[in-house]
């Protein structure tokens, strides 16, 4: 039994040292990550336009060619009326002709009106762009900051995980879940001891039968305050990482 709450205590140790690994990297990897999803968005914001340009400019083409077969007709159309024989001909042509008419108009005004998008979508992109650009080179400044810290570290962490995978491995499974359920919690901190009668966590007093019982070291105890994991001062002492 006193080995369990022996690791456990360890575990909280091994946890502290790679919390404060972790400190030092401050802001930068909420930074970053934030970043990235900046440019993200901008990037998919970007993409977006340059379809709808492109599928504006496949519109276009087609109307222009839809603009070449009516003028074609309209043409072989005013041939006709030269020779037609009646009225009846006649109003027939003349209405394919306005047909037509109406056709090439119908599509220059829609071309006109795709172009303008076309500008305008051109023009969003421009003034995006040297966001784009500037966050860019903002990530990657953060990025290298982020590097160096980890980089200076890299060995001492290392150093961390290997202990701490190793006392994973002995603990109870229900030990670790408990640890982790309280250490996410309680801010990171699992285990606790008794300093000068109270709960190091919480900094209650703990009734002198509880302290009497935890000096046993024969059970698991949790603070009743805090729902920490408390471990007698014996343990804490006895563990030095
Ligand atoms: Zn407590």
């Amino acid at each position: 039994m006193i080995n369990r709450l022996k690791i456990l205590y360890e575990l909280q140790k091994i946890d502290d040292q790679l919390d404060e690994l972790e400190e030092l990297r401050g802001d930068l990897p909420k930074t970053v990550e934030d970043l990235e999803t900046e440019i993200d968005e901008i990037k998919n914001t970007i993409s977006e336009k340059e379809l709808q340009r492109k599928e504006s400019m496949g519109k276009r083409k087609k109307n222009e060619s839809q603009i070449e077969i009516a003028t074609e007709s309209q043409k072989k159309f005013k041939a006709q009326l030269y020779k037609v024989r009646n009225n009846k001909e006649y109003d027939a042509l003349t209405k394919e002709i306005d047909h037509t008419e109406e056709l090439v108009k119908k599509h220059e005004a829609e071309n006109n009106e795709l172009a303008d998008l076309s500008k305008t979508l051109a023009d969003e992109i421009d003034e995006i762009k040297p966001k784009l650009d500037e966050l860019s080179d903002e990530i990657k400044k953060k990025k290298d900051d982020l590097k160096v810290i980890i980089k200076a570290n890299e060995k001492e962490e290392a150093k961390l995980n290997t202990q701490r995978k190793k006392l994973e491995s002995q603990i109870k499974k229900g030990d670790l879940s408990a640890y982790m359920r309280i250490r996410k919690a309680k801010k990171g901190k699992a285990v606790a001891t008794i300093k000068r009668s109270a709960c190091s966590g919480c900094h209650n007093i703990v009734p002198s039968q509880r302290q009497l019982e935890l000096r046993q070291n024969n059970r698991l105890f949790y603070c009743e305050y805090c729902g920490r994991i408390l471990v007698s001062a014996e343990i804490s002492e006895s563990v030095a990482v």
